[in-house]
């Protein structure tokens, strides 16, 4: 962690799509890329929607897709930061009562295995960017087989009771972060637990949408 903040401190980054220097220090993603991106305007969330608000600023495409498979299942860390910063952008999309984050947790099984929980790395930093803390005490409960390759109802099913809170969430409007939404099984879920844990509100604001 050092030797890479240090890294950072003489040396421009480098975009992590094209390998180009990005002319703006901090930033992962140069502008050429940036505008390149496969955008998406979130439509508001249907009435019945268990969400205030969800936002996620770029489809499930090439270059996003290819980056968040080889985010979680390569372990090439480097991509949490430019998908960081893409968050941080859509932020100015959410409402301003936000008052705390939440990434979608992993079982702690799982999160061995990989060594990291992706949700997490991606949004430290837009915690860190709004000023607000993370939602402590929710956990999930049980290792649940791979959301991908199943249907809709399958998810469902397969996430029922995946999720526990811990302790009373003190938060009234909890922003959940993923890295992508897909049928939204895994957010709905985890949005119920945090309501009933004593949160007013929740939206959602993923990096990608399936
Ligand atoms: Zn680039």
């Amino acid at each position: 962690m050092l030797l890479r903040a240090f890294d950072n401190a003489v040396m421009p980054l480098r975009c992590v799509f094209c390998g180009m220097r990005t002319r703006e220090p901090e930033k992962h993603i140069c502008a050429g890329c940036n505008a390149e991106l496969p955008r998406i305007e979130s439509p508001p969330p249907p009435v019945s929607s268990p969400f205030h608000t969800v936002v996620a600023p770029v489809a499930y495409d090439f270059p996003v897709d290819a980056a968040i498979k080889a985010l979680k299942f390569q372990r090439k860390l480097y991509y949490a930061p430019a998908f960081a910063e893409l968050l941080c952008e859509a932020c100015r999309e959410l409402p301003g009562d936000i008052d705390a984050i939440l990434p979608v947790p992993l079982h702690w099984r799982r999160r061995w295995f990989r060594g990291f929980n992706q949700a997490y790395e991606i949004g430290k930093p837009v915690a860190r960017y709004l000023g607000l803390p993370m939602v402590r005490g929710v956990i999930r409960r049980r290792a649940t087989p791979s959301q991908s390759g199943l249907n809709a109802r399958e998810r469902a099913r397969n996430l029922r009771r995946a999720f526990v809170v811990r302790r009373s969430i003190p938060h009234r409007h909890v922003l959940i972060i993923d890295d992508i939404l897909t049928t939204g099984a895994t957010v709905r879920q985890l949005a119920s637990v945090v309501r009933a844990g004593g949160s007013d509100k929740v939206s959602v604001l993923t990096v990608a949408r399936a």
